[in-house]
């Protein structure tokens, strides 16, 4: 059998064992970029809620699978819908400034939302929207396993937390999620409503910074 047969042989076993719902287990040992890719194919099909209908692009996320530091924020938008990026639009570039201050190259870390496709308008996610889609958000971070998360805005505070507390009380403070740091910050697009806030979020950034140094 000559190579290209051989992976395509591969490719189809995978696919079905895929589909068959068990690769968790069968790729237990296999590599994170693959597991990856493999959820992202899984993602772009999916239609568990209605933003299946109306996304142009699902927005999976992007970065280094072996990140030491993942950013999660809420949904993708109008710019990261039609790129299928996320974090590219304005609030984005801000992030990726932000990033850079802190001495890091934009795909050395991981970047994603809690949901996966845009909700229309750019409203608020629906807590049914969440729940159809945190299971991909829960692999991700199991895949990446991250040494600290940085949780953007209240969606991905709150929700990553489980908890209804307000992001002006949680911002700025430790916090855990499933044994990985999580440090709560204001959401990129917040600060540009209210630039005096860009301090108080450095600040937050700095602990991140600090802590990466000590870990
Ligand atoms: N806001 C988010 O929360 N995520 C994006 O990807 C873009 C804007």
């Amino acid at each position: 059998m000559e190579t290209g047969e051989i992976f395509r042989c591969l490719r189809r076993y995978l696919e079905a064992e895929r589909e068959g719902g068990v690769y968790d287990y069968l790729f237990s040992s296999a590599s994170k970029k693959i597991k990856m890719d493999l959820l992202q194919k899984t993602v772009s099909q999916c239609q568990r809620c209605p933003l299946s209908k109306t996304r142009k692009n699902i927005v999976f996320g992007e970065g280094n699978v072996n990140a030491r530091l993942m950013f999660v924020g809420e949904a993708p938008g109008f710019e990261e819908d039609i790129e299928g990026r996320p974090f590219v639009g304005e609030a984005g570039r801000l992030l990726t400034d932000i990033i850079k201050a802190m001495g890091f190259k934009r795909d050395e870390v991981y970047i994603c939302n809690i949901l996966k496709c845009r909700p229309p308008n750019n409203r608020n996610p629906l807590p049914e929207e969440i729940s159809m889609c945190i299971d991909y958000l829960y692999k991700q971070i199991d895949y990446i396993q991250p040494q600290i998360i940085c949780g953007l805005g209240k969606f991905a505070s709150q929700t990553l937390l489980a908890t209804n507390n307000p992001i002006t009380s949680m911002r700025g403070k430790w916090y855990d999620f499933k044994g990985i740091r999580f440090m709560p910050t204001y959401h990129p697009a917040y600060i540009l409503r209210n630039p005096n806030e860009k301090k108080v979020v450095w600040q937050d950034m700095k602990k991140i910074m600090e802590e990466l140094s000590r870990i």
